[in-house]
């Protein structure tokens, strides 16, 4: 090709590696298990529509160039094996994560203790103490971007999604004001709009953290507009007294210490992984899972019923629905042929943002 051609450069090269079943869904991507042709071995493809896209290409550059470099360094951080693109897609391939998503998992097992959470935690704070070291802020850290690298019993938790993540410039990142991330997990300065930096994360933990000692989220409200201003307050309980009385001091003042209003006032990632929350060796002997599992499914059948709702509602806007149609909720649905096609060349997308409450 000419060095002077007007024209971009493309270069087509046969793809090498199979798609298979679609493995989780996000707001911008379908995730599908893939298998590399010559080697035989699994893999996970990130595929993201371009024409989805539009504008938004940094968050793509970003996420490759973020994986690129830390995503070897540590056992509990994805690691991105291929990266390439087709006319339509963008295509991140990654571990296989086997082991799903945080919560899932939890719910699936036999019994869960303090101690479980813990556990939990401290992987993931650990690879965020590494991200921080190495300037990265995830910005987007929640349950469903905690995947299990195997469905063993002692697997690695691995932090995914690295979509948000800013590599900080310790300069600028004050002045950074997009907003970004799942309302329930993001902290005050990102809705003041005065910081995204490291403690962001933290905050994050904290949520997290709550998050797994109760089935539910410290500032889920019924909009919102409530849900913000509960987190500009940090206004969260241990309630009901029920779900908690079996919940460590500990666990308690490690939260308020994530969900500390002013971000320098927060623990830094480095100062949590030393708190007695996770380095005591207490045994914990309450099974926190009958609570857990039955706050968090109550959770979900009701934002299924809400997406089911909102499914309908969308369809009737758009005049597509006449006579009885049923929808399955979203997340119990299995995806069709029409889902698959759509994959393929006008990504499909849920009607709102997965668990996640959109007004
Ligand atoms: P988005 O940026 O669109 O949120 P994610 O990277 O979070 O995309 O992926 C969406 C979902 O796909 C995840 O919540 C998870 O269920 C699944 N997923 C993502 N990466 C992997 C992986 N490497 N292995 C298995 N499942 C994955
Ligand atoms: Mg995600």
């Amino acid at each position: 090709m000419s060095s002077n051609s007007s024209q971009p450069r493309v270069q087509v090269q046969p793809c090498r590696y199979k798609t298979g079943k679609t493995l989780g869904q996000g707001s911008y991507s379908v995730v599908k298990e893939c298998v590399h042709i010559d080697t035989g071995r699994y893999y996970a493809a990130k595929v993201i529509n371009k024409s989805l896209m539009a504008g938004r290409e940094h968050m793509v550059r970003n996420e490759i160039a973020v994986l690129k470099r830390v995503s070897m360094g540590h056992q509990n951080v994805l690691t991105l094996v291929d990266y390439f693109e087709t006319v339509n897609n963008l295509y991140l391939v990654t571990d296989l994560a086997l082991g799903g998503e945080l919560f899932d998992r939890i719910c699936r097992k036999g019994s869960y203790y303090e101690s479980d959470a813990v556990e939990l935690i401290r992987s993931t704070l650990s690879a965020v103490a590494y991200l921080h070291e190495n300037g990265i802020v995830h910005r987007d850290l929640k349950p469903e971007n905690l995947l299990f690298r195997t469905p063993d019993e002692n697997s690695d938790l691995l932090i995914a999604d690295f979509g948000l993540s800013r590599i900080v410039d310790e300069e600028k990142f004050h002045a950074l004001t997009t907003t970004c991330g799942t309302p329930g997990y993001m902290a005050p300065e990102i809705f003041k709009k005065t910081g995204h930096g490291k403690p962001v994360d933290i905050w994050a933990i904290g949520v997290i953290t709550y998050f797994l000692l109760c089935g539910y989220t410290p500032f889920d409200r019924d909009s919102h507009v409530d849900e913000m201003q509960a987190i500009l307050r940090a206004d969260y309980k241990f309630e009901p007294a029920t779900y908690w009385a079996d919940v460590s001091r500990e666990a308690r003042d490690f939260i308020n210490k994530c969900l500390t209003i002013a971000p320098e006032k927060r623990m830094t990632a480095v100062e949590a992984l030393a708190h007695p929350f996770l380095s005591s060796e207490t045994k914990h002997s309450h099974d926190l899972l009958p609570n857990v599992r039955k706050n968090f499914n109550a959770k979900r059948t009701l934002h299924a019923a809400i997406d089911t709702i909102r499914a309908i509602n969308k369809l009737k806007e758009g005049g597509v629905m006449n006579g009885a149609l049923s929808i399955a909720p979203e997340d119990q649905r299995e995806p069709t042929a029409e889902d698959e096609n759509a994959n393929n060349d006008g990504l499909w997308r849920r009607p709102t943002g997965g668990r996640m409450r959109v007004e």
